[in-house]
């Protein structure tokens, strides 16, 4: 088959996927819940079965300690390149379910988007993958390893020791990661940068017990409004991070209107939005800083006495090329020397996960560059990702040489973790169709 037949030849496949992806939405697989450990051996063994059934050599592999991950191989033709497809087969939890309008593991088409947990992350990305291999009949062009893994929503915790353990199987000239989102419906995109982490907890101390609020109030400070100003210098005037040593990454190119931020974000009528520089600068390129939580007398509880401790979880982003490692410790150092009145500051680290950039340029991007081109019929763009996904760091780390591809079939209202997640169908199908075109352009590269 050749690059024109493609497109007609997903098409045809994708009734039938679709219904397997129905299947797989149905199966709960929580990976956050001890309970549901069933659920997530269910949907490995579920994902392993279709791709069996292609004709691929497939295994159920894990490593101490973590979940099934399913490893399916179709051997490369003669002299041809081998790409790695990776999705992840696990889900986050549903939340409170009565926050959804049809029941989250009941696969429900409304409009033209399918709905249901794991409908777009990232079931649809095994469905993408599986789409291909069904219009190739189960022979690509090119060698295939899709690789499934069972715990990417709670951090990919034994990640690292898979790649380290089945490093040959995995090995491949090109890595598509399917897990991301395009830029908005009808805009295909490539994500080429993700912001990194680092967070840690912040402890004020004051008093050795609590004391009366009138007989002390006015001389000693409590320690909820000392570490308000502590918290308070995270920021400069105009809402920029003024934790010294961060780094910013050059401003990204897209154009992200102010107003469709605002609306995808859901903010209040008047509420300014933070910092500097464009919507997509601030969001993608430049770090952030957040507090998560405080730990303090709850409002109902409370009496008229002086706090004498206080503590709160920070958060912060980093731009690509920045080092978390580092950066953890310069915001240790920011909130340890910016206490107000000498109150004791004790921070304990937590989180550090890398920043990431990709290359983005060469054949691999180039043929993903054409293939979305013709999906879509328009030009795909680069996008950056605020949040932190650390699995792609560590796929970067293990395989140097590979070119990493980020993509998906998600858009802006996908609503991946929320309520209502779900998948634009249109967009599901051009998502397909590009892949399918990306492996014959990297066969004929070759
Ligand atoms: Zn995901």
């Amino acid at each position: 088959m050749t690059g024109p037949e493609v497109p007609d030849a997903v098409r045809r496949v994708l009734p039938d996927v679709r219904k397997d992806l129905d299947a797989l939405i149905r199966i709960p697989s929580v990976s956050a819940d001890p309970a549901a450990a069933g659920e997530v051996e269910r949907s490995a063994e579920a994902t392993a079965a279709l791709f069996r059934v292609e004709g691929a050599e497939v295994e159920i592999l894990r490593v101490e300690g973590g979940r099934p991950g399913v490893l399916a191989r179709f051997p490369a033709p003669e002299g041809q390149p081998t790409a790695l497809l990776y999705a992840h087969h696990d889900v986050q939890p549903t939340g409170d379910p009565a926050l959804w309008t049809s029941p989250p593991f009941e696969p429900t088409e409304r409009g033209e988007r399918l709905y249901g947990r794991g409908s777009a992350d990232d079931k649809a990305g095994i469905a993408m993958h599986l789409a291909v291999i069904r219009a190739y009949a189960g022979r690509p062009p090119v060698g295939v390893t899709v690789f499934v893994e069972g715990e990417e929503e709670i951090g990919s915790p034994t990640l690292s020791a898979f790649l380290a353990a089945h490093r040959d199987k995995l090995a491949a000239d090109v890595i598509v990661l399917a897990d991301s989102a395009n830029f908005d419906v009808g805009v295909p995109a490539l994500t080429t940068t993700l912001r990194g982490l680092a967070d840690c907890e912040v402890e004020v101390r004051v008093l050795d017990h609590g004391v009366h609020s009138g007989v002390y109030g006015g001389a000693v400070p409590d320690a909820l409004t000392a570490l308000c100003r502590l918290l308070a210098t995270l920021h400069d005037d105009e809402g920029n991070v003024a934790i010294k040593g961060l780094v910013t990454a050059p401003a990204p190119e897209v154009d992200y209107p102010e107003e469709r931020f605002r609306q995808e974000a859901g903010i209040l009528d008047g509420v300014q939005l933070l910092g500097t520089g464009s919507v997509a600068e601030r969001v993608w390129a430049k770090p952030s800083a957040s507090v998560l939580a405080i730990d303090a007398p709850r409002v109902a509880d409370a009496s008229n006495t002086l706090i004498p401790v206080a503590r709160a979880k920070v958060s912060v982003r980093l731009a690509p090329g920045d080092d978390a490692n580092r950066a953890l410790t310069a915001l240790a150092e920011h909130l340890r020397s910016h206490a107000p009145w000498g109150v004791q500051v004790e921070v304990r680290e937590g989180d550090a996960g890398q920043p990431y950039a990709a290359t983005a340029e060469g054949p691999a991007y180039t043929a993903a560059r054409e293939a979305f081109g013709e999906a879509w019929g328009r030009e795909s763009v680069d996008m950056g990702i605020g949040g932190t996904i650390p699995f792609i760091a560590e796929f970067a780390a293990a395989f140097p040489d590979a070119a990493i591809l980020v993509t998906g079939a998600g858009d802006p209202d996908s609503r991946a973790h929320g309520a209502d997640e779900s998948l634009h169908l249109g967009e599901f199908e051009r998502a397909c169709v590009a892949e399918a075109l990306l492996l014959s352009k990297l066969a004929a590269d070759h």
